[in-house]
């Protein structure tokens, strides 16, 4: 008799979009004339820079010809995409990092979701709530959680993000030996400095801990002194693994690019104490389970780098965080408290009454769908995430709505 992996038992249903869902599915049913204006999801809805379409067409071009054509590419990527990663986004900023410590994926969520396959099932797991829910839920399959109790999985050190703390976790008080954080931070929009990161860079150095650090959203960084990268801390390249992805930021959400950074100065050590390369043991597993990303993608997302491309990509990061700034004014205008929305598409909004309840009142009052921040964690309860990935006009109509609605 087949068994299955009982750790999936233990998984809650993901009832997060199939409930807006079925609640937005009910309202329209009920009020067939009004239109819905959409700023929950978390995807983009402009098209890809042109110049990343072009590289897009020219490569389509060399696969119909016996000459140019490429079969199997490299499982780590493309050194013409590689290279550029490595001296535009890292070295260009001071972060030292190495061609061959990129390794391009078809996605931050496939990367942040396998890399705890190469720690033993004992790691123990620092998760900030409210999270991503990709860490938490990989962990769980793998087995590194008990049960899920009174709204958390046991076995996990919780790192709360609250309006106290300013939505930035506490260093945990027990030793955790993996670490996840976010910056700038889905869902909260919050992001670290520094001194923020240093201290957590500090306390991997201090327990042998490996930090997995999820940049997707660095390009909606607008203030200089924010770290783009966490290799911009001193010592991190020997305790952080840095994920960054072209969905958020170039629009390639549906065209699958990514990237993953492993320094070869992470180590991860094995039950007789010994030292092993993580650098090493991430290729071995990225080239047996993967075999690279199709070739006119990795070109569209080199054309990222280029002159053209960088400016497109700009516009579109820019044309967001308008949006991002006439949601935070309004919101904010409204008496209302919210973090997020200066280095981020998203503003994290205290609804001063229960998520669901304020999701209600802004889908039956409004029209306008966001998303509830219990979905998010036990630290999102109050919360609702509005995301500024829509056009410039059903902005503005929704926040018009929203003000009718919210007026104190
Ligand atoms: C959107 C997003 C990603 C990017 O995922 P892809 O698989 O590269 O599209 C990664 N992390 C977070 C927190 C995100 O919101």
């Amino acid at each position: 008799m087949i068994k299955i992996n009982g750790n999936y038992l233990k998984l809650q249903a993901s009832y997060l979009f199939s409930e807006i869902a079925g609640r937005v599915a009910a309202f329209q049913k009920a009020n067939p004339e009004k239109e819905m204006i959409k700023l929950g999801i978390g995807d983009v809805t402009r098209s890809l820079p042109g110049a990343c379409i072009s590289a897009f067409h020219s490569a389509v071009d060399e696969m119909a010809t016996d000459e140019a054509f490429r079969g199997y590419g490299p499982e780590q990527g493309y050194p013409f995409l590689r290279d550029k990663i490595a001296e535009i986004d890292f070295k260009s900023r001071g972060a030292e990092v190495s061609s061959d410590e990129i390794f391009i994926s078809d996605g931050a969520k496939c990367d942040t979701g396998n890399f705890q396959e190469i720690f033993s099932t004992d790691t123990k797991i620092a998760i900030p709530d409210p999270v991503y829910p990709v860490y938490l839920d990989t962990n769980v399959m793998a087995g590194r959680t008990g049960i899920f109790n009174n709204g958390r999985y046991e076995n996990i050190i919780y790192l709360d993000s609250t309006m106290e703390n300013g939505f930035l976790p506490d260093l945990p008080e027990q030793p955790a030996d993996l670490i996840y954080l976010c910056f700038p931070n889905n869902p909260t929009g919050v992001v670290a400095n520094k001194a923020v990161l240093k201290s957590w860079v500090d306390y991997a150095r201090e327990n042998r801990s490996i930090i997995l650090f999820d940049a997707a959203y660095e390009a909606f960084i607008t203030d200089d002194n924010i770290p783009h990268s966490i290799y911009e801390i001193e010592g991190a390249r020997e305790v952080a693994v840095e994920f960054r992805s072209f969905s958020k930021s170039a629009g390639f959400t549906g065209t699958r690019c990514a990237f993953t950074v492993v320094p070869k100065d992470c180590m991860a050590y094995d039950t007789g104490g010994n030292s092993h390369s993580l650098h090493a043991l991430w290729n071995r597993r990225h080239s047996t389970k993967f075999n690279g990303v199709s070739y006119p993608v990795q070109r569209a997302a080199e054309a990222v780098y280029s002159e053209e491309g960088s400016r497109q990509a700009k516009d579109l990061v820019d044309f967001y965080m308008k949006n991002a700034a006439i949601i935070k004014e309004e919101i904010s205008n409204l008496g209302y408290k919210c973090a997020g929305g200066d280095h981020s598409p998203y503003i994290w909004i205290w609804g001063e009454m229960d998520s669901w309840d304020f999701f209600d009142l802004l889908l039956n009052r409004a029209g306008v769908v966001c998303t509830p921040g219990a979905g998010f964690g036990a630290c999102g309860k109050g919360f609702i995430r509005i995301s500024a990935f829509n056009s410039l006009e059903n902005v503005k109509n929704a926040m018009s709505r929203i003000k009718t609605t919210l007026m104190k």
